[in-house]
């Protein structure tokens, strides 16, 4: 991405995948070729995310089994964090964990509380190559651990137990973009 330019304004709306889909539910593999095609794809994660309004999405939500999410999301301070992260490593989370409402774009209009740790720091790379850090607190902190999960095939409905669980899959059974 261009220096100035906004991300997602060369990217193509990509359709989603919806919970159930496989690629949803394996781990993604390591981005190796740092190449235009990689750029693209970020391009497209962003045009995407936006269409659908939401603040963070993986690249096995479209379909591409990569190691790469993309955010534009606030903290509990309402500052704005925008950005991606190839091959990321969630390197640290601590603080206390929170029970929060999240939602995610595969299971279109359904949320639950989620436990997640107030702070994290992801490290990884950018489109170029170079390395990165992102610290996160609150919900942006939330986000990057949803988006680091993904990426390891898992969904927030995954980290839910008892009736929270129950619930959110019974919602998403009957739910009209459910293939059942
Ligand atoms: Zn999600």
């Amino acid at each position: 991405m261009r220096q100035g330019s906004i991300p997602g304004a060369h990217g193509r709306v990509r359709p989603l995948s919806l919970l159930g889909d496989p690629v949803l539910h394996a781990p993604c593999a390591e981005v190796t070729d740092f190449g235009p095609e990689l750029a693209a794809l970020v391009e497209d994660l962003f045009a995407t995310m936006y269409a659908a309004h939401g603040v963070g999405l993986a690249a096995n939500q479209i379909g591409e089994p990569l190691r790469i999410f993309v955010y534009d999301c606030p903290d509990d301070d309402d500052v704005r964090h925008v950005g991606h992260v190839v091959n990321p490593r969630l390197v640290e989370t601590d603080g206390v964990v929170v029970r929060g409402p999240e939602g995610c774009l595969s299971l279109p209009g359904l949320e639950a509380g989620t436990e997640r740790h107030d702070h994290a720091v992801v490290e990884g790379f950018t489109v170029t190559g170079d390395p990165v850090t992102v610290h996160g607190t609150g919900f942006f902190a939330r986000c990057l651990q949803h988006e680091y999960d993904h990426l390891e095939g898992r969904l927030y409905v995954d980290r839910l137990t008892g009736w929270r669980r129950r619930r959110v899959l019974r919602r998403a059974a009957r739910a009209s973009w459910s293939g059942r």
